[in-house]
């Protein structure tokens, strides 16, 4: 099936509206959390959510495993990269103790909608320590029967019994690191992974009941050029994931050490690096995927496409969801949670985490209390980043303005972006074109208020 109709991408406007900016996980971005947001603080936002009077929304967890066996060059996360397996052991321990003191200030009634283990590697903990970690989340979370249950996967670390050991511990949804499957590409980048070895781990998925795959896909390594990376193509679409994230590969290594071991001579051109993100677009539109936002593909039948139908598509830490409106609880390193109104991040290193556990202190390290202003806001990028509409009255009526008089200015700025047939801005709303889904980073920087005193580094979509 062809769905080109339903979207369009055009060279000319990548170039003049793909613009530096935020992925709006957040609003305000993580640039903004500061440390005068405390333990204290975080608790008081998690009491606050105890009312019985309020109907607080579910909770989605957040777990953050940070173990890797070897180094991708290419990594941005926040990663320990280590041969000794007993470090996972302590860490279990502290784990189990941040979320003993979490769950003091979390209600009973509070069910859990959706979970995810990310990294770092997931699996580098053993089936007995993922399974001790999942008795923790259930013996002090109510998951719900339905609960979205993801794990991001390292093809290189697992085997049929690990996906039949994860499906038995409830994940529902995995995530594998694909990247590229050119053998020069991932040479260059210390990521060895042929072929066979992610089609064994997808099927060993299917086999093991996962309802939906995703494979992440970085385009911009080392080596790759328009061939190279069509081969890869091919064989991505030969693996059928429900799931893509095409990926633009950010080359900050002033930020990022591992990037440092990249051979910046062999990165290809900014304009090679347009010429594959176009191919790629048009490969997967005609193997019959959705574009959903940003980076993220899927399949016609999956989730994310028909909550983009349906105008319930949503936007957190973790990109697009179907689930909307959770409370989100991170645990372990530099975790990021998200409660009422409020942002939270623990610290990022090993030793900050197990001393402030130590006594017996939650370990954050900074956060965010929205304004109410930057509520408003909040909801306006998130509509406009899920392709809208951003309907005028439910927001008027939701936060007491009007919203053509609040932001007379933002709608003059928004013109340019009409003009150019990316949104069309009505008496009632704003919607995105199918010409403007790809540049919904620009039309919501419009209305960030906070993105001229932003110091943070920004990449471009492509
Ligand atoms: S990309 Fe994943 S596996 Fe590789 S170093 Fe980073 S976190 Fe570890």
């Amino acid at each position: 099936m062809n769905n080109l109709p339903d979207i369009e991408f055009s060279e000319e406007l990548i170039r003049r509206f793909d613009k530096l900016g935020p992925r709006y996980t957040s609003y305000p971005t993580a640039d903004k959390f500061h440390a005068g947001f405390t333990e204290a603080s975080y608790i008081e936002y998690l009491a606050q959510r105890n009312n019985p009077a309020n109907s607080n929304p579910p909770l989605s967890i957040y777990v953050h495993l940070p173990f890797c066996e070897s180094l991708c060059y290419f990594c941005g996360c926040n990663k320990i990269v280590t041969k000794d397996r007993v470090r996972t052991t302590e860490y279990l321990r502290y784990l189990a103790k941040e979320m003993a003191l979490v769950a003091r200030h979390i209600g009973p009634d509070r069910r859990t909608a959706q979970l995810h283990f990310g990294g770092g590697t997931p699996t580098f903990l053993t089936p007995d320590e993922l399974g001790e970690l999942m008795a923790m989340l259930r013996g002090h979370f109510n998951f719900l029967p339905d609960a979205e249950l993801g794990i991001e996967i390292d093809p290189r670390t697992v085997n049929d019994d690990t996906m039949a050991m994860l499906a038995g511990l409830g994940f529902n949804r995995t995530s594998f690191g694909v990247q590229d499957f050119d053998p020069a590409v991932q040479l260059s980048v210390n990521r060895i992974q042929p072929y066979e070895m992610v089609e064994k781990a997808v099927s060993a998925s299917r086999k093991s009941g996962f309802e939906s795959i995703n494979a992440d896909l970085i385009y911009g390594l080392p080596k790759q050029s328009r061939e190279s990376f069509n081969r890869t193509l091919d064989r991505v679409i030969e693996l059928a994931p429900e799931r893509i994230a095409l990926y633009n590969y950010a080359h900050l290594p002033s930020r990022f050490k591992a990037q440092r071991l990249i051979v910046e001579a062999e990165l290809p051109s900014a304009e090679e690096r347009l010429q594959i993100f176009l191919m790629s677009v048009h490969r997967l539109l005609d193997a019959g995927y959705i574009y959903i936002g940003l980076d993220h593909f899927a399949k016609p039948d999956d989730e994310l496409n028909l909550a983009r139908l349906d105008k319930t598509l949503h936007r957190n830490f973790q990109g697009y969801t179907t689930r909307a409106d959770c409370d989100l609880i991170g645990f372990g390193v530099s975790a990021i949670g998200k409660v009422g109104h409020s942002y939270s991040q623990s610290v990022r290193t090993l030793k900050a985490y197990y001393e402030h556990l130590d006594i017996d202190r939650l370990p954050v390290e900074k956060g965010y209390s929205l304004t109410p202003d930057d509520v408003l806001r909040r909801q306006v990028i998130m509509e406009l980043m899920c392709s809208g509409p951003v309907n005028f009255a439910a927001i008027n009526q939701a936060h007491g303005i009007d919203f053509k008089h609040y932001f007379s200015d933002e709608l003059a700025l928004l013109k340019q972006y009409e003009e150019a047939g990316l949104i069309v801005v009505d008496e009632h709303s704003i919607s995105v074109t199918p010409k403007g889904r790809m540049f919904v980073r620009a039309s919501g920087m419009v209305f960030d208020k906070h993105l001229a005193q932003s110091t943070a580094k920004f990449s471009k979509l492509i």
